[in-house]
Parts: structure tokens; C-alpha cells; sequence
């Protein structure tokens, strides 16, 4: 299983748009998909149909509980190769309970190897904040995405980020590696997106994705009805913008080296 965060520190960049639509995406290549939904707010969960208020079981109780396995809380969604272990509001509880417990950083990690060979991707949906449960899916994941929203302000939290990535990775996770930095919310043809577009292509190179995702309704339509856009409008230009990315993340292999971490 090849675990992948969904990460920034930043809110509203579109982490959890990114991990619905690319968990669904692949899970559409025939992938078999579980999304951990690692942030109280439970949009991720929401985002597919499930009321996170009505989940009886969530990723919470496996993390706070040793005998509550991952394939006990597994949601299904209306894509047979997608499931989603959710989340809701008592997630929040969950940094008290890994700060009384011994190997607080790896828990989720331990967690998912249980359920390692039922699915090829995992994709982790992290809250904005740098607490200890965005570190223990920084622990769990051996690379990492990072959606940046198409704006001047974004390079410097870009390397807030990229500090963080390399003080988890010298202090926890060495195997850990940056998969690529996604342009989200891009607005089609205005100076600006291109401005930004080309300072973080030639800042980042490569380890930006040649994927851009643009600003667009639908995918802010879609959680609504409780789905992804991969089946609420699978014409939608934001479908396949988010397949295209899918298909970067299958075929090619980019990944930074530890060192292009730090002085960036
Ligand atoms: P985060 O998880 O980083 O806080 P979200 O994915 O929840 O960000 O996105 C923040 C808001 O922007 C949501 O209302 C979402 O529906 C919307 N959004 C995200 N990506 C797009 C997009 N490409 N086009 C239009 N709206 C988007
Ligand atoms: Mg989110």
C-alpha cells in the first residue's frame, strides 16, 4: 500500500478537494483506495455522502483504542474500490489521548499496516494545523502532496511547509519524500496564476505537477450531493484535471531527495 498526505498547513487551499477527487480518481483506475479522513471537521467524510455526526465508529476509536482495527470503521462509497475511514468532531480528542500514549508519532502507522495488503493507494485527508495527528500521518505516508492555492502569498507558506516536511523527516520519517506540489483554485488566463504559476515552476521545477487544478464550480458542487466529482459531472473539466493528476501520481516517479528539503 503506498500511503500518500494530503498536506498544508494552510486552509482552504484545497487538501480535502484534492483528496476526495484524487482518491476517487484512482480508485476509477482500479486502484484500491482507502482515504483516512485525519481532520475533525470531517469534510472528507462529508464529502462523500456519510454524515460524519452518524458514524458510530471513526478513525478516532482506532487510534485512541488498541483493539478497534481499521476494517472495523471502513465506510463504503458509491465507487466500489473506494473506502473511507472517517472522521467527525471527537477526532479533536484524539491529540489528549496520543499524548498519554507510548509511541505517540507512529500510531496511525501501526494502525494502517493491518489493512496493507487489502489496498494498493492510501490517501490522507490532514487538517491544517501541525499537530500531533498531521504528524502521525506525516509518519504513516511515504510521500506527500501538497495543494498550493495559485497565489502570490503561497511561496512563502510553501516553504513553511517544506521546512516542516524536513524536521519530520530528519526527526521521524527519513523514507518520507515530497510527491509533488499541486497548483489548485488557478484561475484561467489572468496574469497572475501565470506569474505564480511560472516562480513556482521555477522555484520547485519538476516536483510541481504538471497538473494544474482550476477554479471551478462543480468541484465545489460536488461535496454537496455527497460525492465525488469523478461522478457528479465525470465530463467536468475538474474530473479531468484531477484524473490527469491520478495518472502523474501512477506513472512517474519524482520524489525529493532529504536534502532538497532544507534551504529553500
Ligand atoms: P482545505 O481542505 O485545504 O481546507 P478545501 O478542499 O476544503 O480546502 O477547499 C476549500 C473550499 O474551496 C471548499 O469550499 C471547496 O469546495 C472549494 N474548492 C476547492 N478546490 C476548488 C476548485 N478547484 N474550484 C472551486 N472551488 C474549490
Ligand atoms: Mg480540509
Amino acid at each position: 500500500m503506498k500511503t500518500i498526505a494530503i498536506t498544508n498547513q494552510k486552509g482552504g487551499c484545497g487538501k480535502t478537494t484534492t483528496a476526495v477527487n484524487l482518491a476517487a480518481a484512482l480508485a476509477l483506475r482500479g486502484r484500491r483506495v482507502l482515504l483516512v479522513d485525519l481532520d475533525p471537521q470531517g469534510h472528507a467524510t462529508l464529502g462523500l455522502g456519510i454524515t460524519p455526526e452518524h458514524c458510530q465508529k471513526t478513525i478516532y476509536n482506532v487510534i485512541v483504542s488498541d483493539n478497534m482495527p481499521v476494517s472495523r470503521v471502513l465506510v463504503r462509497t458509491n465507487i466500489p474500490l473506494l473506502l473511507v475511514a472517517p472522521s467527525n468532531v471527537l477526532l479533536s480528542g484524539a491529540e489528549a489521548a496520543l499524548m498519554r500514549m507510548q509511541n505517540r508519532e507512529h500510531v496511525l502507522l501501526e494502525r494502517l499496516e493491518a489493512v496493507d495488503r487489502f489496498f494498493d493507494d492510501c490517501i490522507i485527508d490532514c487538517s491544517p494545523s501541525l499537530s500531533l495527528l498531521t504528524l502521525n500521518a506525516l509518519n504513516a505516508a511515504t510521500e506527500v502532496v501538497i495543494p498550493v492555492q495559485t497565489h502570490y502569498y503561497s511561496l512563502e507558506g510553501l516553504k513553511q511547509v517544506m521546512e516542516t516536511l524536513s524536521i519530520v523527516q530528519d526527526r521521524f520519517n527519513p523514507l518520507l519524500s515530497v510527491r509533488g506540489i499541486l497548483l489548485t483554485l488557478a484561475e484561467k488566463n489572468t496574469m497572475l496564476c501565470r506569474d505564480v504559476e511560472r516562480q513556482m515552476r521555477s522555484y520547485f521545477g519538476d516536483r510541481v505537477f504538471r497538473t494544474v487544478i482550476h477554479r471551478n464550480i462543480r468541484l465545489a458542487e460536488a461535496p454537496g450531493a455527497g460525492e465525488s466529482i469523478m461522478t457528479f459531472d465525470e465530463n467536468n473539466a475538474g474530473a479531468k484535471e484531477y484524473k490527469q493528476l491520478a495518472e502523474e501520481i501512477c506513472h512517474e516517479k519524482i520524489g525529493i531527495a532529504q536534502t532538497d528539503f532544507v534551504h529553500i
